[in-house]
């Protein structure tokens, strides 16, 4: 091991107890997407507190900031997101036992994915300031992953346009820097406008806004036989009118539209659109669509991958002590076999099936996974056309654990998630060193994405009037 990652490592080793205390707290904070005020003065103030140059309230986010040390190139990114999820509040315990009723969790593990980030930063700038290092570390601070994708915006406004790599970790059930791609998302929601009247003494008045509401989605249903496979069309009805004996004047539905490529999404987009329009002819009521989000598909980075499982199992995975191991155990009390084995054939991992009879991943594999797609999508997608990226995982959670889960909030703050934490920021420092100090390996990984990007281009998903919606959470 190079002397300047040695340096990196060691501090971090060094500050383990301050990282730690600073994801737990993140943790306890559990802000949601757009306010986590805390959790990201936190952050920056830790940042700023090692001489970085914060610039707080970016692209129109008051949670969104960037943390710059160094000057000139190379110009290397770390992510980092701090967003919680709504009502899953839960004890750092391994039986489901909420903390406060109706709080957010941090089911998603963000509190370490932020952390992780900003320690590995301030370790690298420690290691490029003690060795002269040329170059320079910036750290991204972004806000609302789970529901109005900061980062698209941080995109938009050009955060991301200079930068020659960008790494970032996302605690998971696995040791992964895998290859896949991503769905394209666009999120819209329907309005439809009607006439209210009397349901029972004069319905002739009426024009129902929720027929319209039950018509479009029944034409998105008969859609669904002339779509791609890889698509996905989800909608809920978020407003259905008052009591039966109103004819809705009113009504409101929210679609998520997915596919591989955001081309084939937005055909199918437009197509569902249309739908929206037929309905309204068909019941005479008003429908006004709401832009809310949209996203790219991933563009995978081998070269970057190869590097990050290559610190990996250089670093070696954390060891547990004998409470991790008796928490871990009592969480996969909590999964069914079936569950588990679902999870594992479901990440095509290349031998998964030795991972059946164990509770936490003890391997780190070869990056897999080139061609195909993880069916959710991502803004680290937009970042990710700007220049190379990519998001590695470890091991946090007992293997088998659902996603957005009780169980993910309780070992995202106990052992399990502290040994992720730091074993993750290690990797991020080092990978980050050797992009900033070996030129070779940065061409080839720029050369590769350039190559993956082909004659596409990149056009922000977002409508130019459209800002983050700040005021979410008041409504
Ligand atoms: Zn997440």
């Amino acid at each position: 091991m190079s002397v300047e990652k040695k340096y990196a490592l060691d501090w971090i080793e060094k500050n383990k107890n301050m990282i730690v205390e600073i994801s737990d707290k993140v943790w306890e904070f559990a802000e949601l997407g757009l306010i986590e005020f805390k959790s990201s003065a936190l952050l920056a103030d830790e940042l700023e507190k090692h001489g970085f140059r914060v610039e707080r309230g970016i692209a129109g986010m008051p949670t969104a900031f960037v943390a710059t040390w160094g000057e000139g190139r190379p110009v290397i990114g770390i992510m980092g997101e701090y967003d919680a999820l709504p009502g899953l509040s839960q004890k750092k315990v391994p039986s489901k036992e909420t903390l406060n009723l109706g709080a957010p969790g941090h089911g998603c593990g963000h509190n370490i994915h932020g952390t992780s980030g900003m320690a590995a930063a301030i370790a690298v700038k420690e290691a490029m300031e003690k060795h002269e290092i040329k170059g320079t570390i910036k750290f991204f601070g972004c806000p609302a992953e789970e529901n109005f994708s900061g980062k698209v915006y941080m995109v938009r406004e050009g955060y991301f346009s200079d930068i020659d790599a960008v790494i970032s970790h996302h605690p998971s059930t696995m040791n992964a820097a895998n290859l896949k791609s991503s769905l394209a998302v666009n999120s819209i929601k329907f309005h439809f406008y009607g006439k209210a009247s009397h349901a029972g003494a004069s319905p002739e008045q009426g024009r129902s806004a929720l027929d319209a509401v039950e018509l479009m989605n029944m034409g998105v249903n008969y859609l669904r036989e002339h779509v791609i496979q890889d698509a996905r069309i989800h909608y809920i009805i978020e407003k259905g009118g008052d009591q039966p004996n109103i004819v809705p004047s009113y009504a409101r539905s929210w679609y998520y539209i997915r596919a591989p490529e955001r081309d084939q999404m937005e055909f199918i987009y437009n197509w569902i659109l249309d739908i929206a329009k037929g309905a309204a002819i068909m019941t005479k009521t008003e429908m006004k669509p709401e832009f809310f989000e949209g996203i790219y598909n991933v563009i995978p980075n081998r070269t970057i991958a190869e590097l990050i499982v290559k610190n990996m199992r250089e670093i070696r995975l954390p060891k547990y002590s004998e409470e991790d191991w008796k928490f871990a155990q009592k969480i996969a009390k909590t999964i069914t076999p079936e569950m588990k084995i679902a999870q594992l054939k479901k990440s095509k991992r290349p031998g998964w099936e030795k991972l059946v009879d164990k509770l936490m991943d003890d391997e780190i594999p070869d990056p897999w996974g080139e061609g195909e797609i993880s069916h959710g999508s991502t803004d680290v997608a937009d970042v990710s056309w700007k220049s190379p990226t990519v998001e590695f995982e470890t091991a946090t959670w007992v293997l088998g654990t659902p996603g957005h889960s009780w169980q993910n909030v309780a070992q995202s703050a106990v052992g399990l998630g502290h040994n992720s934490l730091i074993f993750s920021a290690k990797i991020m420092a080092a990978t980050s060193l050797n992009l900033l100090m070996n030129e070779e390996v940065l061409n080839k990984a720029k050369e590769e994405h350039r190559r993956r990007i082909g004659n596409k281009k990149y056009k922000s998903p977002i409508p130019p009037e459209n800002k983050p919606p700040l005021d979410v959470w008041e409504k």
